[in-house]
């Protein structure tokens, strides 16, 4: 491992799962994840100026800046890379020109570091019925994920109370059935995958359609294969 650090990047819709898996292996493996969406979530409750910039975005279930973007991911990464060995970003990039730019910002700032690309396939109507069951802490520090569906194996212990925390469980405000769809299908219009492999860098595929445990254990046979 070049570098000691290995950045994987998370690709996938909304519900696939990716968060879940990001959080756990920084629970169980000591890695580190940025998802660029609770970051995102963080400025709006604290009512940065950035936050006030991407507020009413966020709720329509568009995609903010791709240079704003970009360079909270830089900022982040600065504190990451050559520290810890696992760096998951969980969201971005998102677009094909946060890819470029991401492209741009690795070769300029960590040309020794391992890439590996991660996507989580899944149906729409898969991710439908997961998000209409997916509960969130309040916590803005905090932001664990839950699922009240059946079989996902993600309820928590107390109803509406956070196991980690103990703050509130709400459902998201851009989790509503129609902003959902609309999320949907920003994704597809804008899913970078086949750009990475277009840039011959390889795309891993994870079946997100199973349930979570299942998708954990294809994900950590995925990394030891490195
Ligand atoms: P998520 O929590 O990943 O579903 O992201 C929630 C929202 O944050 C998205 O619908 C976008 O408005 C914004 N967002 C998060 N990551 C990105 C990104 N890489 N590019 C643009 N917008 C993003």
């Amino acid at each position: 491992m070049k570098n000691g650090s290995t950045i994987y990047i998370f690709i996938g819709p909304p519900g696939s799962g990716k968060g879940t898996l990001a959080q756990e292996c920084v629970r169980e493996l000591d890695w580190v994840a940025l998802s660029t969406g609770a970051l995102c979530r963080q400025h709006i409750s604290q009512q940065t100026e950035i936050g006030k910039q991407i507020d009413l975005i966020i709720k329509s279930g568009k995609l903010i800046s791709d240079v704003l973007v970009t360079s909270m991911v830089d900022e982040w990464l600065s504190k990451q890379v050559g520290k810890v060995r696992g760096i998951i970003l969980d969201g971005y990039p998102r677009t094909e020109q946060q890819v470029m730019l991401l492209f741009d910002l690795l070769h300029t700032k960590y040309p020794d570091v391992h890439l590996r690309v991660v996507k989580f396939d899944i149906s729409d109507d898969i991710v439908v019925n997961r998000l209409s069951g997916r509960l969130m802490c309040q916590n803005k520090e905090c932001q664990a994920v839950y699922s009240t569906v059946p079989g996902a194996g993600l309820a928590p212990k107390k109803v509406n109370v956070c196991d980690r925390c103990s703050g509130t469980l709400m459902s998201r405000v851009d989790d509503k059935p129609e902003v959902i769809r609309d999320r949907l299908i920003v994704y597809h219009q804008h899913d970078p995958s086949r750009l990475f492999e277009q840039m011959g860098q390889s795309v891993e595929i994870i079946d997100a359609n199973k349930p979570f445990n299942e998708i954990l254990s294809d994900f950590i046979q995925l990394i030891e294969r490195a």
